[in-house]
């Protein structure tokens, strides 16, 4: 064996994965079992007292599942990771150890709906209140950080433009502000942008888009950059006071640059419960292990079809930060040096009712509410995942009445052109 370390390729197949040690098996089998048998009464103990790691109960940890979190930890260069049921619940798994009722947290106003709605209306009712700032004018964060502020949350290409986030400027306000920097990963994946790398404390995924990338299962994914120093000015009191559901543990100071991680399972996932299915984490994991050719493929096509609608008389503009044109193009340079994604919005000269008309004459797109599946796909935002934003909340969060936001998928280009030209033309 050479000392050399892996490469991103040789992780997403074999990180976290050995042979089965009882049978040999070559893939991850699925322990499709609800509870694990202990040794004895002392193992059992020390197991819940948090002595000793092992398995329990799959609310709280599985063997296929743990393969998973090894392997994306892995991928994102994190300490360690927790996998959950959906993207959503990882948001408040991270949320839930952070603020307490009548905290605040910094988000960036163009995110995906969804973590709109939840910041907003879910969240509200916890008593952890959202403040928006705008990634384009980062002293927007600055001005925006009070003393109940308690994190930054951010995505790194942003929905549904593609935009790309400064998140080396934004984790300089972070720093300064003593709080973590959340970032949500999930339309870069790790093959695109590695948040650890430019100063994340914590990133998020939906693991349903292109990490598992096939629009077969949900799953979310929080990993520990094992960065931030919990124990500061008692802000942050689920990691760095003493834990009565654990005899009295201090999670910073026993777990160390992985507390956040065990934090998320052990007062997070085990309590909320969120479990992400055995099933599901195997389906994940086989989509992880093409990542890298997958995303290629999806940034190469996403990069054709926009350069075609950029040409097209019925387009009025394209928001893809691929484009040496777009307002984005540096930041694509600099942070996603092998591609802006797959994911990007257009507007047509038609307004409202091209867009409509238009997602209903495409064929090889599927119209639905989804990202990051092998195939294209296609949403007219004000109508649907945008709709309950009024107009001027539309348009600032880029889905202003006349745009459409594509998923670019890995057919052949020249066939998603050819859709797009009869839709666009007829
Ligand atoms: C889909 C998505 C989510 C939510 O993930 P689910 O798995 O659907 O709960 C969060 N952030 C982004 C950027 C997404 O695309």
């Amino acid at each position: 064996m050479s000392d050399r370390l892996p490469g991103f390729s040789t992780l997403a197949v074999h990180a976290g994965a050995q042979p089965d040690p009882t049978t040999g098996a070559r893939a991850t089998p699925i322990y499709q079992t609800t509870s694990f048998v202990f040794n004895d009464a002392d193992h059992a103990a020390s197991l819940f007292g948090l002595q000793a790691f092992g398995n329990i109960y799959t609310r709280i940890g599985n063997p296929t599942n743990a393969v998973l979190e090894e392997r994306v930890a892995a991928l994102e260069g994190g300490t360690a990771a927790l996998a959950v049921a959906s993207g959503h619940a990882a948001q408040v798994v991270v949320l839930q150890q952070l603020l307490q009722p009548g905290d605040e947290f910094i988000a960036a106003r163009k995110l995906y709906g969804g973590s709109i709605n939840q910041f907003t209306h879910a969240f509200k009712s916890f008593g952890w209140n959202v403040v928006w700032a705008d990634s384009d004018d980062i002293a927007s964060f600055e001005r925006a950080v009070t003393p109940r502020t308690k994190a930054i949350f951010i995505e790194s290409i942003a929905n549904p433009g593609g935009s790309i986030t400064d998140i080396e400027a934004i984790s300089t306000v972070a720093r300064k502000a003593g709080v973590p920097l959340i970032v949500d990963n999930t339309l870069a994946s790790p093959y695109l942008i590695r948040p650890i790398d430019h100063g994340a404390d914590i990133v998020v995924h939906s693991l349903t888009k292109f990490l598992g990338g096939h629009g077969n299962s949900l799953g979310g994914i929080i990993v520990d950059a094992g960065t931030f120093d919990w124990s500061t000015g008692g802000k942050y009191p689920m990691l760095s006071e003493p834990r009565p559901e654990y005899h009295g543990i201090r999670l910073q100071e026993t777990f160390g640059n992985f507390a956040f991680a065990i934090a998320c399972r052990v007062l997070g996932l085990r309590d909320l419960g969120p479990a992400l299915s055995p099933f599901n984490a195997f389906m994940i994991l086989t989509g992880i292990e093409t990542l890298p050719l997958r995303m290629q493929r999806h940034c190469d096509n996403a990069k054709a079809v926009a350069e075609f609608l950029a040409g097209h008389p019925a387009v009025a503009s394209v928001s893809y930060a691929g484009l040496a044109s777009d307002k984005y193009n540096q930041l694509a340079r600099k942070y996603a040096p092998k591609g802006a994604g797959a994911v990007f919005t257009f507007s047509l000269k038609g307004g409202y009712d091209a867009g409509v008309s238009l997602v209903s004459k495409l064929q090889l797109f599927s119209h639905l509410a989804n990202v990051g599946d092998t195939r294209s796909l296609v949403i007219h935002p004000a109508s649907t995942t945008h709709s309950q934003l009024d107009d001027a909340a539309k348009v600032k969060s880029g889905a202003g009445p006349d745009v459409v936001r594509l998923s670019i998928g890995i057919e052949d280009k020249e066939d998603l052109i050819a859709d797009l030209e009869q839709a666009l033309g007829a």
